[in-house]
Formats: C-alpha cells, structure tokens, sequence
C-alpha cells in the first residue's frame, strides 16, 4: 500500500527528468513510483493535490555550522572580515555546552526543514567540552532529520601561531578518541541511514599535519568522508605560505587529502591549474553564496569548476555569517553570483537546484539515495509554495519561476517519508520549548546576562 501520494503537481525528479502535471507515490521511506497525467495512479493512504505547485527533491545542504546561530547576527563582528570575526567570536563559543549544540542544532534543522532542506551536514569544530557532537545526533533524531555531521577539530592555538584561543583546540589523541567513538555510535553506512560521521579539521591552518594524516588514514579504514575548509580567504595564502611553505592547496595535496572522499568548502582562491589538480583528483566543492558575500571576500566561479568536472554543491555555512539558513536562498543566490560573474546565459535557475540536489549529494558521497527522486530513493521532497501574488503572470516554466520569484518556502517538506512541514508550518512538538531555551543559552552564549 502506497502511504503518500502527491498528484497534480510540476515534478522536478531529476537533472533530466521532469514530469508536468505528474504524480509521485511513496511507500514507506523511499520513492515507489512517479508518473505522469494519463499514466494510473496507484492507491494510497493519503493523497496530497499539489496542483500547479512544483515539487523537487529535499535540498542538501554540504556545509554548516550549526552552533553559530547562537550568534547570529552578533553585532560587534557585522563590519568584520573573515580572520578578525573568528577572532571575536571563539571566546564566545567557549561557552557551548550540550544544551546549546542540542539547541542550536535543533533549531538550526527546523530552520532548514522551512527552506525545502531535508539532509544537512554539520561541521562541529569547536569543542571546549566532551561529547558535544552528541547533542546535534540528539536533535536530528528527536526531529527526524537526515544528518551528516563532520567530526571537526582544532589542534593549533593561539599560543602555536594559530587563531583560537587554547579553550577550544584538543591536542590529536583526545581528537581521534573522539573521533573513533562518534564513528562507532552515529555512523551508518547502510542504505537509508539517518545519520553519517565524516572527519576533518576545520582549516588547514588551524590544524597539524598529524591530525590531517591520523583523520586521512581513519577515513581510509573505516571508508568516510574527509571535510574542511579550503582556499577561502586571501589571508589563507600567506599564512599557509608562513607555517608550511607553500599554497593550501599544495599543502593539502601533501597532506594525501586530494582523494574523491574529500569535498572542500569555499575554494575560492586556487590558482587554474590547482583547481585542475583537485577536478582530477575527484575532490568536491561547496559553495556558500550568502556566506561569500556577507562575508566579502570573494566567491568561487563555481559554474567553471562543475562544467570542468567537480561536483559542486551549496551551502549555507554557519548561521553567524550567514544569518539565514535558507536553502532555497542560497540557490537562488548561487545563480545570482554566477550571472553577475558571468553574464546572463552562464546559468539558469535548474544548474542552481542541480547543486542544491545532486551536486550536494555526490559531495557527500550519497547521490545513490539523495538528492534525486527516482523509484528507490529516499523519500526527502518539497513541495514549494509561494504567495499568490508574488507568482502571479508565472505561466511558461515552474523552475525558472521557483528560482526568480518569491520568496519561496516550503509548503510540504517530507524526510524518510515523514512530513515534517505542513502549510509552511513546522510540525515538530518540541519546538516553542526549544525557542524559548535557545533563547537563554544565546544569551549565556554572548555575555547579555
Ligand atoms: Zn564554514
């Protein structure tokens, strides 16, 4: 027996696969069938008229940082650049502890659910306590969410040439203690999984080169994915140049990550022949476009990395240079970023929801169950929906009208087969409560009390 049947809508299952007026059936926690008008439809529990909305699969978000919503939008670092709002901000999230990562993490993936997002990866890194990647894995179940989370890590301090304060790097034992223990409890490679562990430091310059080697030969053994920031900022270059005599992407190749388990956020300033060296090498890139431009420096030509090979997907990076952590947003401002860096025929509204499905999927190694919606694949899909008025005179093409208008949020977002979302309303019980004590911990978090 089908559970869920949707009718009636604009279907977007795949990068060259969409059915208009179609249906989509889903059994259980995976797609069973989809089809289009004329084509039987079968019986189902319930049945959903999508008419005339579009419905795509649930978007992937390849990078974040959960935690920072507890200081989002901190007003001493709005006018910061990347290397000084860091600087201001680790003495702040000294303070996390397990109710703020359950918290902000919990928010964090309503937050997501709302902007048509249903798999997110969660790059944790600053871990001032134990267990702290706990607490996210706790949310995701309590919600339902589809979660990925790298296990990040901070070896170089202050002290060591480094920019975060000693209370939040660990030396490597106690990094790959935790790392073998977090693998051993939350990573599930089985098809269907809810949630994944990958590994990795969260820049090349905050970490040694034992870590990058003893998190490499872990991913190799027990076959994870590597993650990490790459080539972000023009600060990068002379400090990688400083510490190790060459460029990150060099010191990266050194280090054996330029692997097809790797992907990279940001990559935004590698010479051509290195971005060249990592197309080959099978790596991964994620573009944060919010990110690059609230932060300001510059942003990867990301339609020239995917047409040249690399699977590129987006990302909202954490809440605190984001602010918003809005799938849907970042698509429409990755094609946005690319027609301003490459004229108006360089990119159109399905290459940007090609990156936020497929593309994020293939970064994270799991395009065989996510990120498309043929028979067989998880059941993680969005049916979008948008005021009236602002898609008024929308006649001849629904992706293009997802992308150009709006905003857009989602109507229905269904992870696993569950519906998390309904009429734009989420539907997570928990939620007022963990409002209400993210509200005091953002608070403890940024010394307001
Ligand atoms: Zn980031």
């Amino acid at each position: 027996m089908i559970d869920i049947l949707i009718c009636d809508a604009h279907l977007y299952l795949d990068r060259d696969w969409e059915i208009a007026g179609g249906w989509i059936a889903i059994e259980k926690n995976r797609v069973h069938s989809a089809g289009g008008p004329g084509q039987p439809m079968p019986a189902a529990a319930r049945i959903i008229n999508a008419r005339g909305r579009l419905v795509t699969p649930g978007l992937v978000n390849a990078h974040h940082h959960m935690f920072q919503n507890l200081t989002r939008a901190y007003a001493p670092v709005t006018r910061n650049g990347l290397f000084s709002w860091l600087e201001t901000l680790y003495p702040l999230w000294t303070g996390l502890d397990g109710e703020a990562v359950y918290l902000s993490s919990y928010i964090s993936m309503v937050e997501l659910l709302l902007g048509g997002c249903t798999t997110s990866t969660d790059h944790m890194y600053v871990h001032p306590r134990p267990y702290l990647m706990d607490a996210g894995f706790a949310a995701a179940r309590d919600i339902g969410f589809r979660f990925l989370a790298t296990r990040g890590c901070m070896t170089r301090s202050q002290e060591n040439g480094g920019l975060p304060p000693a209370a939040v790097v660990q030396d490597e034992d106690t990094i790959m203690a935790d790392c073998e223990r977090v693998v051993a409890r939350f990573h599930d490679p089985a098809p269907g999984a809810m949630t994944r562990v990958a590994l990795g430091p969260v820049s090349l310059f905050s970490a040694s080169e034992q870590i990058m080697r003893d998190c490499l030969a872990m991913a190799e053994r027990d076959d994870l994915r590597l993650h990490t920031h790459l080539a972000e900022d023009v600060e990068e270059d002379d400090y990688s140049l400083s510490i190790y005599g060459c460029t990150p992407t060099e010191h990266f190749e050194r280090m054996g990550w330029a692997t097809p388990r790797a992907w990279i956020a940001h990559y935004i300033y590698p010479s051509t022949s290195e971005a060249e060296r990592l197309i080959r090498a099978g790596v991964g890139m994620v573009q944060c476009p919010s990110s690059n431009m609230m932060i300001g420096n510059g942003s990867a030509d990301a339609m020239d990395l995917r047409e040249r090979g690399m699977n590129v997907g987006l990302g909202t990076n954490g809440s605190a240079t984001t602010d918003m952590a809005c799938m849907w947003m970042e698509a429409r401002n990755a094609m946005l970023l690319g027609r301003i860096r490459n004229g108006p025929a360089s990119m159109v509204a399905r290459d940007a929801l090609d990156m936020a499905t497929r593309g994020g999927a293939a970064c994270l190694g799991w395009d065989d169950e996510i990120g498309h919606l043929r028979p067989g694949a998880c059941a993680d899909l969005v049916i979008w929906q948008s005021s009236p008025v602002a898609l008024a005179g929308a006649m001849t093409d629904p992706v293009e009208a997802w992308l150009r208008y709006g905003p857009m949020v989602a109507g229905t977002t269904i992870v696993n087969g569950q519906v998390l979302v309904e009429d734009g309303r989420p539907l997570q019980s928990g939620l007022a409560d963990a409002l209400h004590r993210h509200a005091r911990e953002a608070r403890r978090i940024q010394k307001l009390d």
